[in-house]
């Protein structure tokens, strides 16, 4: 057995994703087409056809008759807020214990989402039963895994820090928060290249560790030299020659998840101006199609409601600090709202023909107050850190509290946060 599986892994290259083999087509000379070449051109276009371009089609279709329809045109908050509200009080479908070492994550989206809509849709009650299950995965305050007995983890203590950030200290739980403890194990995560393990010893490393870690650290105070050294040169080579960041240094594939998390580390870290922010504007123009007139997450990929977030929050940082608009707000605002709301079940999809979730619900409303303003940065503030030196203006009829687009968390409580632990 291990002698097959040896010879198999010599002579496969390492490749990820599906392998296709390759397609070849001999092209006919003028002479050879002259009759009928419309046809032989119609077929050879048929010929390039793959899954994901018939499956555009046929989104591209659904979108065009939702996006022709005017009386979709509102976000239908009260709706939302009964999808939300319903984990609080009744139990979670059991085809989601597969989600259980995502419960911080299930945590800081559903309550962002309520308290996004509506500062005063996450009830005291709620924020209390918040606290109470994030002290019981680590009674000492920190670091978190997804849920008890498992393994610290920096997607975990990223969702449980921006949870309790939007719980306005109810019982006094800023301050149940184990800053030194966590700091000593961000060290821990620490690699020499500037990367972070997502758990010590078994964990990855990619910019995703880098924005967990970087945002946990700058909310609560703990944003060292020491820590962040090497951050930056690991970030800036994982721009790729298509303009988005890779999750890796040096040519890995451009995904709109991986230069989120690129593009806000480095704007904590005041060194935007370290990269190509031309060519990475145009890599996020590119990312909204006009027939969808929503946002993907790379190239030849299917438009997804949460990328609004992901491609749509790096645009409104590259927009605060200062280099222009460079997606279409009002044309997102039309793909949310008219493409991904149904008037038979509550909470936001990715796309047509999919379910609502927690997880597109939230990051669709984050998308939604992206639209809704315009972001700039106080000039009269000149550190790096610029979590409370947003200026967020409406420049819609806004229905939606104001989201910082570095942390994903409504500015007011995330300044209220940051001033806590300065
Ligand atoms: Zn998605």
């Amino acid at each position: 057995m291990s002698s097959q599986l040896s010879s198999f892994q010599n002579s496969t290259p390492k490749l990820l994703g599906r392998k296709r083999s390759p397609t070849e087509r001999i092209v006919p000379s003028e002479e050879e087409s002259s009759s009928g070449s419309e046809e032989s051109v119609v077929a050879m276009v048929k010929e390039m056809d793959t899954e994901t371009t018939e499956a555009r089609d046929k989104l591209i279709y659904e979108c065009r008759l939702l996006l022709e329809r005017d009386e979709s045109n509102t976000l239908n908050k009260e709706f939302h807020r009964r999808y939300l509200d319903s984990p609080f009080s009744h139990p979670l479908p059991p085809g989601m214990v597969a989600l259980d070492a995502s419960a911080p994550w299930l945590l800081y989206w559903i309550a962002n989402g309520l308290r996004t809509m509506n500062q005063s849709w996450l009830k005291t009650e709620t924020q209390y039963r918040i606290q109470e299950k994030v002290f019981r995965v680590n009674p000492h305050g920190g670091p978190f895994g997804g849920g008890l007995g498992q393994l610290p983890h920096l997607a975990g203590t990223y969702a449980i820090v921006n949870a309790l950030a939007i719980c306005d200290n109810v019982e006094g739980c800023w301050d149940k928060i184990n800053r030194t403890s966590i700091y000593d194990w961000l060290l821990s995560l620490k690699r020499e290249d500037g990367g972070f393990q997502t758990c010590l010893g078994v964990g990855e490393y990619d910019t995703r560790g880098i924005y967990c870690a970087i945002s946990i650290a700058s909310m609560l105070g703990l944003l060292t030299q020491e820590l962040c050294e090497n951050v930056v040169e690991f970030l800036i080579h994982c721009q790729n020659y298509e303009g988005g960041f890779g999750g890796v240094p040096h040519e890995d594939e451009a995904h709109g998840g991986y230069t989120f998390c690129a593009v806000a580390s480095l704007a904590i870290l005041g060194a935007l101006d370290r990269i190509d922010v031309e060519k990475l504007t145009d890599w996020c123009s590119q990312r909204q199609y006009n027939d969808e007139k929503g946002l993907s997450g790379r190239s030849n990929k299917l438009v997804d409601v949460c990328y609004s977030f992901w491609v749509g929050g790096t645009a409104a940082i590259l927009e605060a600090y200062g280099y222009g608009n460079c997606i279409n707000k009002a044309e997102l605002k039309e793909y949310i709202l008219k493409c991904c709301q149904m008037e038979t079940r509550p909470g936001i999809r990715d796309k047509p023909g999919t379910r609502p979730d927690f997880y597109h619900t939230n990051y669709g409303l984050l998308g939604v107050a992206i639209t809704e303003n315009s972001f700039q940065l106080d000039p009269r503030v000149s550190n790096s850190l610029k979590i409370d030196s947003f200026i967020i203006n409406p420049i819609d009829n806004s229905v939606l509290e104001p989201i910082n687009p570095v942390y994903g968390l409504p500015s007011s409580d995330l300044e209220k946060f940051y001033k806590h632990f300065k």
